[in-house]
């Protein structure tokens, strides 16, 4: 799902953006840093607005890069240079308006732009947004402030970054600086600023970025109850509807924690204590989910079927670790969910085990999001060793906060792969410590 949140500066676009990005677990691009990495490179390379050759050779060279620290800030990179404080003088502000008015300079970063939304659930901000790089966003913002509340805020964010250039300049030289950049960025031919004829336009001058974010937060969860999540095929559903009334009437199923359940690429981390696992999870799930299961299974007359039509996979026993793995990435790249169970093997006390490295490698090459799970109750109700499920039982499957792959993108493979196995663990075992206390509220 992309959100697009666009609109003159000083209108609290970046914070909303970020807010909104953190709240919903999206990811976040600000697309006029791009624009200002460019001026950036620009001044470092003394290049004239008025050279376009020059422009478009370094446009054809352009390396730039985004970075998100631990604490999750991003950091922006040209040519290897980190340009992240560099790139907010006013001086730059300036020139990223001017080079961002080239129609050859917006065609290049655009494509750029559009390259970071595919299959992703992201909130970009920008000017353009909504109106030319994603105009089928799902959900597209416009937000306007009164121009003496956008220069305030444009003064605070100055003494805050550049304390003396803040000292050095009035009020009135900041409100005319914002409005020199309105005028350029809303009168220029190629993408003006204005606002998608289907944006929600809020005003935020009398509101806090909180309330802002919230709004915004209300308009997604209203789409997101219209529009769910896409529909199952009609074998899918038959059968999915069908093992769900059998799990909740014999197993009277609850299923915890689906706020966190999000359109897009994932991997299901959950813990593996029964047989009842894989359909337990998939049956929970709003959207058709994928799973690997034994090749032997898929010979049950009817059982292999079954599992067929919920999309498993067969492994072979004897194949190689490496035709599995190919065809996972093969589903993540698709933008489907699949199940891992990272502990590789069933628990035989139900406590979580130490997990593999499987699930780290595959993160790392698909670059995916990590949903964990979970699953209590299956192994009482169906236990390890016994030939048949007792026929009644209660069994719960607990959806947690999602884990971003941006929280590892920065570290280095092997210290990434370490992280992104800890914090899976971490992240099943305090669910199942939620659940375990009382399962009150929502889940972590
Ligand atoms: O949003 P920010 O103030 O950092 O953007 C710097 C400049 O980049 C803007 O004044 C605008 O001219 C340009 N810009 C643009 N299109 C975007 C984002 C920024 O033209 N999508």
């Amino acid at each position: 799902m992309i959100i697009t949140i666009d609109g003159p500066s000083g209108t609290g676009k970046s914070t909303v953006a970020k807010g909104v990005a953190k709240r919903l677990g999206f990811l976040f691009f600000d697309t006029g840093a791009m624009y200002r990495s460019l001026a950036w490179k620009l001044t470092e390379q003394n290049i004239s607005l008025t050279d376009e050759a020059a422009i478009q050779g370094l446009l054809d060279r352009f390396q730039y890069d985004i970075q998100t620290t631990r604490e999750g800030e991003k950091h922006y990179f040209v040519g290897g240079v980190d340009v992240t404080s560099q790139i907010r003088t006013q001086e730059i502000s300036l020139l990223a308006s001017q080079v961002s008015s080239l129609p050859f300079v917006r065609k290049a970063l655009v494509k750029i732009q559009r390259s970071f939304g595919h299959r992703v659930n992201a909130v970009f901000e920008g000017r353009d947004m909504g109106t030319v790089v994603f105009p089928d966003a799902e959900l597209k913002i416009f937000l306007t402030a009164k121009p003496e509340v956008r220069a305030e805020r444009r003064y605070r964010e100055l003494l805050l970054k550049f304390p003396d250039l803040a000292d050095s300049l009035s009020k009135e030289q900041i409100l005319s600086e914002i409005e020199e950049r309105d005028h350029n960025d809303r009168t220029r031919a190629v993408s003006p600023l204005r606002q998608a004829a289907d944006a929600l336009l809020i005003d935020t001058s009398e509101l806090t970025s909180e309330e802002v974010i919230g709004r915004i937060a209300d308009a997604k969860k209203k789409i997101c109850g219209r529009k769910p999540f896409d529909p199952m095929k009609f074998s899918y559903a038959l059968v999915y509807h069908s093992v769900r009334v059998f799990f909740k009437l014999f197993y009277r199923l609850r299923i915890c924690g689906l706020s966190h359940f999000q359109k897009g690429a994932a991997i299901i981390a959950a813990n593996h204590a029964s047989f009842f696992d894989p359909p337990v999870i998939s049956i929970s799930c709003p959207e058709e989910v994928h799973f690997l299961a034994r090749e032997s299974l898929f010979r049950i007359p009817l059982l292999g079927r079954l599992i067929r039509i919920l999309n498993s996979h067969p492994v072979a026993r004897d194949s190689s670790d490496a035709s599995t793995f190919r065809q996972l990435i093969q589903l993540l790249g698709q933008g489907e969910k699949v199940i891992l169970f990272p502990e590789g093997k069933r628990s035989k006390d139900g406590d979580l085990q130490p997990l593999e490295k499987g699930l780290s490698f595959l993160v790392y090459k698909a670059r995916c999001r990590i949903q964990p799970v979970y699953v209590a109750g299956a192994r009482e109700a169906w236990p390890r060793g016994r030939k048949f499920p007792h026929l009644f039982g209660r069994i719960s499957c607990v959806f947690g906060s999602p884990i971003e792959w941006e929280e590892f993108e920065t570290l280095e493979k092997r210290v990434a792969m370490e992280k992104i196995t800890e914090r899976t663990e971490q992240a099943i075992r305090s669910l199942k410590h939620w659940f375990e206390e009382g399962a009150r509220g929502d889940p972590p």
